[in-house]
C-alpha cells in the first residue's frame, strides 16, 4: 500500500450551531483517485475546504502528507480549484499561468502552459482578462492555473458545472494524466458521467461519510432514491 496523502481523525466543523462535517475519520493513500459525492449541503466543500487549509476544524484534524493542510511543506504539493476560484482582475491568462508557475518553483519548462491552454479549449484567449470572460471560460482558465504548477495532491470542488462538454472530457483527461503521474485527486461533483473516472467514492450525507467504496457503487447515491 502507499503512503498515506490525506489522514483524518474525527475531523470536524461547525459552523455557529449548524453541524456542517462530521466527525470524520479517513485515510486517502498516495496515487487514489477518489470521487466525493453528496447532495446541496451534505459537507463536500467544507471537507474540501479544511483539506485545503482554507478552513480550521472545530474539533479532530486532518493531516497532508503528514502536515497541517495550512503548512509551506503542503502548500508546496497540493494544488486547490475552489468552486468559486479567484482571478486576479489585472492579469492576462498566460501571465496567471507563468505567475502560478513561477511561484510554484516550476521547471522552466513553460510549454506546459501552451498545452493547457490549447487542451481545455483556451486558445486565442491567452492575452485576454480571464476576470472578464463568461463563467466556463473563466472555470477552464482556473482549472489551467490549478494543473499548471506541480502538485503531488490535487483537490476540485465542483469542476464540471458550467464547463462545455469538450472542457470537461479534456479536464478529465488531464485529471487523469495527473493520477497516472502518481499524484492523488479529490473531486467533488455531482455528475454521475464522470463517476467512472474514479477509483474510489466517497458519499458524504448531512456531513456523515455513509459510503466509501469502489467509485462505480456510487451511483444509486446519485440518482437521489438514497440521498433525499
Ligand atoms: P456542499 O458543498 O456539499 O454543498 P457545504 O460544505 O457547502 O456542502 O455545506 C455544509 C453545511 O454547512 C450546509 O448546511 C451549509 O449550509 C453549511 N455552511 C457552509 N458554509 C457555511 C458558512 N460559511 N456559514 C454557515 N454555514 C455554512
Ligand atoms: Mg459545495
Amino acid at each position: 500500500m502507499n503512503d498515506v496523502a490525506i489522514r483524518t481523525v474525527d475531523l470536524t466543523k461547525t459552523y455557529g450551531d449548524v453541524d456542517a462535517l462530521g466527525p470524520i475519520d479517513l485515510e486517502i493513500h498516495e496515487g487514489e483517485s477518489v470521487v466525493l459525492i453528496g447532495h446541496n449541503g451534505s459537507g463536500k466543500s467544507t471537507l474540501l475546504n479544511l483539506l485545503a487549509g482554507t478552513l480550521e476544524p472545530s474539533d479532530g484534524m486532518a493531516r497532508i502528507f503528514g502536515s497541517d493542510p495550512d503548512s509551506i511543506h503542503v502548500r508546496q504539493r497540493r494544488s486547490w480549484l475552489p468552486d468559486n476560484p479567484v482571478l486576479y482582475d489585472d492579469l492576462s491568462l498566460r501571465e496567471h499561468l507563468e505567475f502560478t508557475i513561477r511561484m510554484h518553483g516550476g521547471s522552466g519548462d513553460e510549454s506546459i502552459i501552451d498545452e493547457l491552454i490549447e487542451r481545455l479549449g483556451l486558445s486565442g484567449r491567452e492575452e485576454d482578462l480571464p476576470s472578464q470572460f463568461s463563467r466556463g471560460l473563466r472555470q477552464k482558465s482556473a482549472a489551467a492555473v490549478a494543473l499548471v504548477r506541480p502538485f503531488f495532491l490535487l483537490l476540485v470542488d465542483e469542476p464540471f458545472v458550467g464547463l462545455d462538454a469538450t472542457g470537461r472530457l479534456a479536464f478529465l483527461d488531464l485529471l487523469e494524466e495527473a493520477r497516472d503521474g502518481g499524484a492523488t485527486l479529490v473531486v467533488a461533483t455531482h455528475d454521475p458521467e464522470v463517476i467512472d473516472r474514479f477509483d474510489r467514492g466517497l458519499v458524504l450525507d448531512n456531513g456523515s461519510l455513509i459510503f466509501d467504496g469502489p467509485a462505480v457503487d456510487v451511483r444509486p447515491y446519485l440518482s437521489g432514491s438514497v440521498l433525499s
